[in-house]
C-alpha cells in the first residue's frame, strides 16, 4: 500500500510502498479515507522526537472505515466509518483512570510512535475509534483529532473558558481558526491575531475581531477590547520567548495563559509580575477522546465547521509539504485517497 513516511531523520517526507498491516488483539484495520497534513508531521523528520524503529508512517488525523476486525473486538463492524484518537495509552495509571488520557506517561501516538494515517490502510485500538455520522466528510473529519480538538481541550477543559470571558487568540492558522470557532460557541468575546489579513478576515467572520500584528499595535487593541483590564485567557499558538512575554503582559490578573505551542525551548517568565498578578500558566497537550467526541458533535450540527486550506492526493506529499512550508494557507491541509470521492 502506499504510504508517507520517515525513513529517515533529516529527509524529506516521501510516498513509500508498505506492507498492508493486520489488526492485533484488541485492534481494528481502517480504510482510511483522508488524513490531516499537520506541521508536527514536518518536525518529526528532524529527529528531535524519537519516533522508534524507522521507516515510521506518519499521520496522526485520519478519518475511514473499518476494514477488518482484530480479535476480541466488540461494538465495530466493517464499514462503519470511524475517526481516532491519537494518543494510545495504558488505561490504567492515575491519568487514565481519572480520563486525563493525555498525561499517560507510557502513551504512544498514532503517526509518532506507532504507524498512522498518511496510508490506505492503519491499524488503531478500538478503544480509540470514534464513530463519524454521515454528515461529515471524510476530509473534514480528518482534521477533528488534531487541529479542532487540541483547541477545545486547551480552551474548555485546560482553560475552563466561560461564556462572557474575553480570550486573546495569538495566531489563527491550522489550530487556531477553530479556537476561534469554539470560543464562539462557548460565549466568548475574541480577539485575534495574525500577520495575514486572509486568516483575519476568516477569523472575523468566525466571530473574533482581528488584529493584524504587522501593522497595528496589540497592546492598543488590547487595551480597547479588554477596556484596560486584560484578558482572561491567551491561547498561545506561536510559542516563541516574545509571543509569550508579549501574552503575560496582556493578561489580567488571575488570568490563564494556555502554551499550546513550543517552538522556542525555553521561555522567559518574569517573576515578581508572575507573584503579584497570580496569573496561571497552564501547558495544554492534545485532546482525550472524550474531546475528540465532542468536537465530532459539534461538527455534526454544523455548529463547529472544520477549515480545510487545500487537499492534496497522497502521492502529491511534496507539493503539499512545499505548500505547508510557504506559511500563506488559511486552515488545514487534507491529503485525499482517491476512493474518498464519492463521499
Ligand atoms: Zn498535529
Ligand atoms: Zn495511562
Amino acid at each position: 500500500m502506499r504510504t508517507v513516511a520517515v525513513r529517515q531523520y533529516g529527509g524529506t517526507l516521501e510516498v513509500m510502498d508498505r506492507p498492508v498491516p493486520r489488526p492485533g488483539p484488541g485492534e481494528v484495520l481502517v480504510r482510511v479515507g483522508a488524513s490531516g497534513l499537520c506541521s508536527t508531521d514536518l518536525h518529526l523528520l528532524s529527529g528531535r522526537q524519537p519516533l522508534g524503529e524507522l521507516p515510521r508512517v506518519l499521520g496522526h488525523e485520519l478519518a475511514g472505515d473499518v476494514a477488518e476486525l482484530g480479535r476480541g473486538v466488540a461494538g465495530w463492524k466493517t464499514g462503519d466509518r470511524v475517526t481516532a484518537a491519537m494518543d494510545v495509552t495504558c488505561g490504567r495509571c492515575r491519568h487514565c483512570r481519572a480520563g486525563q488520557t493525555q498525561r499517560c506517561p507510557t502513551m504512544q501516538r498514532i503517526g509518532f510512535e506507532r504507524d498512522g494515517g498518511h496510508a490506505e490502510y492503519v491499524t488503531v485500538p478500538a478503544a480509540n475509534l470514534v464513530a463519524l455520522p454521515a454528515a461529515i466528510s471524510y476530509e473534514g473529519a480528518a482534521i477533528l483529532p488534531d487541529a479542532v480538538a487540541c483547541m477545545y481541550h486547551s480552551l474548555i477543559c485546560q482553560g475552563g473558558l466561560r461564556a462572557g470571558q474575553r480570550v486573546l487568540i495569538l495566531g489563527v492558522g491550522g489550530l487556531g481558526i477553530h479556537g476561534v470557532q469554539i470560543a464562539h460557541l462557548a460565549g466568548a468575546q475574541i480577539l485575534a491575531t495574525s500577520r495575514r489579513p486572509e486568516r483575519l478576515a476568516l477569523a472575523e467572520r468566525y466571530g473574533a475581531t482581528g488584529v493584524d500584528t504587522a501593522s497595528q499595535s496589540l497592546e492598543e487593541a488590547v487595551a480597547e477590547f479588554a477596556h484596560g483590564e486584560g484578558v482572561d485567557i491567551v491561547v498561545d499558538n506561536i510559542g516563541t520567548r516574545a509571543s509569550v512575554r508579549q501574552g503575560l503582559g496582556l493578561l489580567r490578573p488571575g488570568g490563564k495563559f494556555l502554551v499550546v505551542a513550543y517552538l522556542d525551548e525555553t521561555f522567559e517568565i518574569p517573576s515578581i509580575p508572575l507573584f503579584k498578578t497570580e496569573q496561571q500558566i497552564i501547558g495544554c497537550r492534545g485532546s482525550t477522546r472524550q474531546d475528540l467526541i465532542d468536537v465530532v458533535r459539534l461538527a455534526e450540527r454544523g455548529e463547529l465547521t472544520p477549515v480545510i486550506g487545500a487537499r492534496y492526493p497522497l502521492d502529491q506529499i511534496r507539493e503539499a509539504t512545499a505548500r505547508l512550508e510557504s506559511g500563506e494557507l488559511v486552515g488545514r491541509i487534507v491529503l485525499t485517497r482517491p476512493s474518498d470521492a464519492a463521499h
